[in-house]
């Protein structure tokens, strides 16, 4: 339904683009002086998709410091992964409408579609759409001010300047190109390969399409468990057996020992076979409607008032 919709010619372009740029760097020579750098560019701009855009502002699944969000949301500009307001809008309705017609990423629709097509054929009127349901994040001043692409690139181009007038154009594209290639594809694999039949295992009966796939999980910074996710969607963490790797997991973990994160949504050890009475369509409802929790332990502002 939604492959016949306008193609975003721009869009299409500047993706490939990037795309083009990361690959184009196998042209040019590589230095063992760059690998510090990758690396970097590949665990900021990646854990700042997964923890901050995913778990944190989208799901709410924790607290964190003010300078630590915007750490996290310029590490996910910097890697150009879509400005915040649209990504949470867009996910949200993801959840709402896991593999239906409706699911603006299904694999239903075709796996180029669920894959990277989907964001350069939304249809119109969508984006309206999902802005309503990310109206919680269009009250943080730096989201609202990145819904205009021209303020949205500026930590992007910031970056590749530096990279640029420090380490030449081969430096820019191995050390902001590649980590870019890389995280694009492994965040739209959760879309695409977590919703394939085939691919993955499914640990609870949710009612989309949803599958763990530990290398997607390898890759995306644990998100590959996506079963996991669709089943306990506020819950911190998607990797929830010990041989489930979610580097997300971990670093929010971390942050909790350090006092950097807090009212955080660990998994429950007696509900671990169970889908959250919440529903994943609830989850995605209940920040954005204000609709009622049925579960008192998932309540944010309930969970708070315990612990004074
Ligand atoms: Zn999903
Ligand atoms: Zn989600």
């Amino acid at each position: 339904m939604f492959k016949n919709d306008k193609l975003n010619l721009f869009l299409f372009i500047a993706l490939i683009g990037l795309q083009a740029l990361g690959l184009a760097a196998l042209l040019t020579r590589f230095e063992w002086s760059y690998l510090p750098i990758i690396l970097f560019m590949y665990f900021w701009g990646g854990i700042s998709t997964t923890l901050y855009l995913h778990r944190y502002l989208t799901h709410r699944g924790f607290e964190m410091p003010a300078w630590l969000k915007f750490f996290f949301a310029t590490g996910s500009a910097v890697a150009l992964s879509g400005d915040p307001v649209t990504w949470v809008g867009d996910h949200r309705y993801h959840h709402l409408k896991s593999d239906t017609d409706e699911d603006i990423h299904s694999p239903l629709h075709g796996f180029p579609y669920a894959h990277m097509m989907w964001l350069v054929r939304k249809p119109e009127g969508f984006r309206d759409r999902s802005l309503r349901y990310a109206a919680d994040v269009r009250k943080i001043w730096y989201c609202r001010l990145w819904e205009k692409p021209y303020f949205y690139i500026i930590p992007h181009l910031l970056v590749a300047a530096a990279l640029y007038f420090t380490l030449g154009g081969a430096g820019l594209l191995w050390c902001l190109y590649v980590p870019m290639l890389v995280i694009y594809n492994f965040t739209w694999a959760v879309n695409s390969i977590c919703h394939m039949p085939s691919l993955g295992y499914r640990r609870f009966e949710t009612t989309d399409h949803s599958k763990n796939n530990f290398w997607v999980g390898l890759g995306a910074f644990g998100e590959g468990y996506h079963n996991n996710h669709h089943a306990k969607p506020r819950c911190a963490a998607h990797g929830l057996r010990w041989w489930e790797f979610d580097m997300t997991r971990y670093v929010i973990w971390t942050l909790e020992k350090f006092g950097l994160a807090w009212s955080v949504h660990w998994p429950k050890p007696e509900a671990l076979k169970e889908v959250d009475p919440v529903s994943a369509d609830e989850a995605g409802a209940l920040l954005l409607f204000g609709a009622k929790i049925r579960d008192p332990s998932l309540d944010v502002s309930h969970h708070e008032l315990q612990s004074r």
